[in-house]
């Protein structure tokens, strides 16, 4: 029995991606005895990855900033850190239907794309921004007008403006400036100098690597992992949560941990009071289409290639193997052309053929040599909670950890804030829901009935 007599205690964890894991996993450390539902066949959410090329790569391509410490201290804590690999990254801005480098603070005074003058303002924007601590007061001002403002409107219009629209389309000016600010408040952290390229992580092997690892330490410990199966729903019986999964089967637990979506939340739970039901149907959640390549030769030599550029759709084009090498894949190029969109955007609905097509015409203007010939196969991959958008206050629409349900709690991406989400946020997130238990357990808040102890 430890510290909080959480022996004896069951706890339901929702959803197996990084938070629901990480959750599991302390809920294990804590003493409980831990069940995790996980709708798809393979654990991960939407930092998984799949087989390929004699490695395995993320659906969603993905990289670790420097100061994305809590995942780096899980890793370690697990005996993966060595897996860890930092490197210079480059990064490019697409624009005029050209690739301007856009690593360090002397890039943006040769960005081309704007006189001189702007590119100094911008330089200027970046270093006040990377040194303001205080985020709060840009919650009250959108990212579209502050910094409209800062740069003046060519500058804007030309690249951070682009690069809004390019994100989060029509919803571009909705954005709140807090979002933007921990974009380049944070992104100084990973690097040395500002002359420097910043130095990105990654784990090699992927990310599974820490997925898989996280599994296996729940697995170790007792903790049940039902993968393949979801919760469809949830009653309360007894003074304890009663889980009915995609197989029929029902099961009872004291404590439950939610880290699904927030529009499955509010349908596990048709009784929610109204004033939490609004806070989570009040964030709004961008949908990501992602075509992966896989080709013969290089695309470009960058890594990370922001479109400020209307002519071409798209986000991102993340050329993975300019990160981590082809030699890591059998001699494999990867790239994704990435696509932020609204829900019921066109783009998302077209199958995986159609966006291969738009990406056939689209990418010769990276590189006129690119053709068909050059792919040896693809896949396209969608999220509809892929990025939730930040307006304005969001401080004060935040969905609580505690639901104002006994013995639930929430832990999902909507409530990373002011960082942008991300998986060292999802393991913040699973740290924090249980610290939040723990704490409940101590205070005499949560209330775990007797007969629960003699299980
Ligand atoms: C295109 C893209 C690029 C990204 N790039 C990066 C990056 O470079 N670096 C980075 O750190 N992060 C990146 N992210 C973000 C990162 O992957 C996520 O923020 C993080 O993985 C979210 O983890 P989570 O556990 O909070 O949520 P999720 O991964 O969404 O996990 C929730 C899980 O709940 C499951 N679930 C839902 N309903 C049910 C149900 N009824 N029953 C059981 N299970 C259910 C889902 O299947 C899912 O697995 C990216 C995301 C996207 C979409």
């Amino acid at each position: 029995m430890n510290e909080y007599q959480t022996a004896g205690f069951t706890a339901g964890v929702i959803g197996g991606g990084v938070a629901g894991l990480t959750a599991a996993y302390r809920l294990l450390q804590a003493g409980f005895r831990v069940a995790l539902w996980e709708r798809n066949t393979q654990l991960g959410g939407q930092a998984a990855a799949f087989p390929v090329a004699g490695s395995a790569l993320e659906y969603f391509y993905h990289h670790l900033f420097m100061s994305d410490r809590d995942i780096v201290a899980l890793a370690e804590e697990l005996g993966i850190g060595d897996r860890l690999v930092w490197l210079p990254s480059r990064v490019g801005f697409y624009a005029n239907g050209k690739i301007y480098p856009l690593a360090s603070a002397l890039d943006v005074l040769r960005l081309g794309v704007v006189p001189f003058h702007d590119r100094l303002r911008i330089g200027l924007v970046t270093y006040y921004l990377q040194h303001v601590h205080n985020w709060r007061r840009f919650e009250a001002v959108t990212a579209w007008d502050w910094l409209q403002r800062a740069v003046g409107r060519r500058a804007f219009e030309r690249v951070w403006g682009a690069q809004l629209r390019a994100k989060f389309g029509p919803r571009a000016r909705d954005v709140a400036m807090v979002w933007f600010w921990n974009k380049i408040y944070l992104r100084t952290q990973s690097r040395t100098s500002l002359f420097e390229p910043e130095k990105l992580g990654y784990f090699r092997g992927s990310f599974n690597v820490l997925i898989d690892r996280l599994a296996e330490a729940i697995r170790q410990r007792g903790g049940q992992i039902f993968a393949g199966i979801g919760v469809e729903q949830i009653s309360r019986e007894a003074d304890r949560w009663i889980i009915r999964d995609s197989t029929g089967q029902a099961t009872a637990v004291d404590v439950l941990v939610v880290t699904a979506p927030s529009p499955l939340v509010v349908r596990l739970f048709p009784n929610l009071p109204a004033d939490y039901v609004r806070k989570l149907t009040g964030t709004v959640y961008q949908a990501a289409a992602t075509l992966l390549l896989q080709t013969r030769h290089q695309l470009s030599s960058t890594y990370w290639l922001n479109i400020g550029d209307l002519n071409l759709p798209y986000t991102g084009i993340i050329e993975h193997t300019n990160l981590i090498g082809p030699e890591h894949y059998q001699g494999w190029h990867f790239v994704y052309v990435s696509k932020y969109v609204e829900q019921d955007d066109p783009y998302i609905q077209l199958d995986d053929e159609g966006i291969f097509q738009i990406a056939l015409e689209q990418l010769p203007k990276i590189n006129p040599q690119f053709s068909a010939d050059w792919v040896e196969r693809y896949w396209v991959f969608r999220e509809r909670a892929a990025q939730p958008i930040i307006p304005l206050h969001y401080s004060q629409q935040i969905p609580e950890h505690r639901m104002p349900l006994p013995a639930a709690y929430l832990a999902n991406t909507t409530q990373i804030y002011p960082e942008d989400r991300g998986t060292n946020y999802s393991v913040r997130l699973g740290n924090t829901i249980v610290r939040i238990i723990l704490d409940d357990l101590k205070q005499g808040r949560l209330r775990i009935p007797e007969p629960a102890l003699a299980r």
